[in-house]
C-alpha cells in the first residue's frame, strides 16, 4: 500500500545540509506487519513521517495505493491521512479534562459523515477489544500508562485505517505491558490492517514479520520472520539481536 522510492530528506541549511534520509526505498504491503530498528538519530521517525505524508521530502517519491503523495492536493492528502492511516506515539496525545471515551471519539466527531451514536458504538467495541471498557468515564490522568496506550490505540483504530504507524508505542511501558500492547497490534494485524512500528526493543520487533535496520539514513539490512504464532519467541529475539550487531 505504501511505496517509498529513493526517499531523500535533509535538514539544515546550505553547506550544513545533512541527509537524514539518504535514498531510502521501502515497500509496505497490504496487511503486512513490519518494524524499523536502528540507533538513535538514524532516521527511523523521519522515515515514518515521510511515508505517511506528514512531512514533505526533498527527493524520491512516496506513493499510497499507487498515488504519488506529492501530486495530491492538500485536501486529498488530508483525506487519505484521516481515513486510511493512523498514528500511535510513545505518549498518546490525549486531552486532559476529557474522559477516555471522549478522547477516543473526538477526532471522528469532527468528521460528521457518521453519526455520534455510531462512532460511540464503535469506540465501545474497540475499548472492549483492548480491555478498557470499565474506564470509559475515567479522566486520562487516572489511568496507567498501558491503559492510556490502549485508549490511544482505540482512537487510532476508530477510522478503520489501512495502516497504523507506531513510533515507539511501547517505549514508555514496562515489558509486560509492552507485550500486551503487542498482542493488540498482532490482533489488529490479523484483522487485516498493515502495521509499521519503530522500536528499540528486540522483543517488540521480534513479534513482527519483517524488520528493517537503519543506520545513518539508510536501510542497511532486513530480517524476515514467519508470522508470529506465539511459539519460539526466544529464537526470534535471538535472530533480531544477531542482526542488530
Ligand atoms: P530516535 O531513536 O532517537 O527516536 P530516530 O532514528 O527516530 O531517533 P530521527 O528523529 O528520524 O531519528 O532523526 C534523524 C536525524 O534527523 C537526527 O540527527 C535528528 O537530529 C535530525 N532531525 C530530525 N528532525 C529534525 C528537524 N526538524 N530539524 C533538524 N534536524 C532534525
Ligand atoms: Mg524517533
Amino acid at each position: 500500500i505504501i511505496i517509498g522510492d529513493n526517499i531523500v530528506k535533509s535538514f539544515g541549511v546550505d553547506n550544513e545540509k545533512h541527509n537524514v534520509l539518504d535514498g531510502v526505498s521501502v515497500e509496505i504491503n497490504e496487511g503486512e506487519f513490519v518494524s524499523v530498528m536502528g540507533p538513535s538519530g538514524s532516521g527511523k521517525s523521519t522515515l515514518m513521517y515521510a511515508m505517511s505524508g506528514m512531512d514533505g521530502i526533498d527527493g524520491g517519491k512516496v506513493s499510497f495505493d499507487g498515488r504519488d503523495l506529492s501530486a495530491l492536493s492538500e485536501k486529498e492528502l488530508a483525506d487519505i491521512r484521516r481515513t486510511k492511516m493512523s498514528f500511535v506515539f510513545q505518549q498518546p496525545t490525549l486531552l486532559k479534562n476529557l474522559n477516555i471515551l471522549d478522547n477516543i471519539i473526538l477526532p471522528s466527531l469532527r468528521d460528521n459523515r457518521k453519526s455520534a451514536a455510531k462512532i460511540t458504538e464503535k469506540a465501545r467495541a474497540l475499548m472492549k477489544k483492548v480491555g478498557i471498557t470499565e474506564l470509559e468515564k475515567r479522566d486520562i490522568t487516572q489511568v496507567s500508562g498501558g491503559q492510556l496506550q490502549r485508549a490511544g490505540i482505540c482512537r487510532a483504530l476508530i477510522s478503520n485505517p489501512k495502516i497504523i504507524f507506531g513510533d515507539e508505542p511501547t517505549g514508555a511501558l514496562n515489558s509486560k505491558s509492552a507485550q500486551e500492547i503487542m498482542d493488540i497490534f498482532s490482533e489488529i494485524n490479523a484483522d487485516g490492517n498493515a502495521v509499521m512500528l519503530v522500536t528499540h526493543d528486540a522483543k517488540v520487533a521480534a513479534r513482527t514479520e519483517r524488520i528493517m535496520f537503519m543506520r545513518d539514513g539508510k536501510i542497511v539490512s532486513e530480517l524476515k520472520l514467519p508470522k508470529f504464532d506465539g511459539m519460539d519467541m526466544d529464537g526470534r529475539v535471538e535472530k533480531v539481536t544477531v542482526e542488530m550487531r
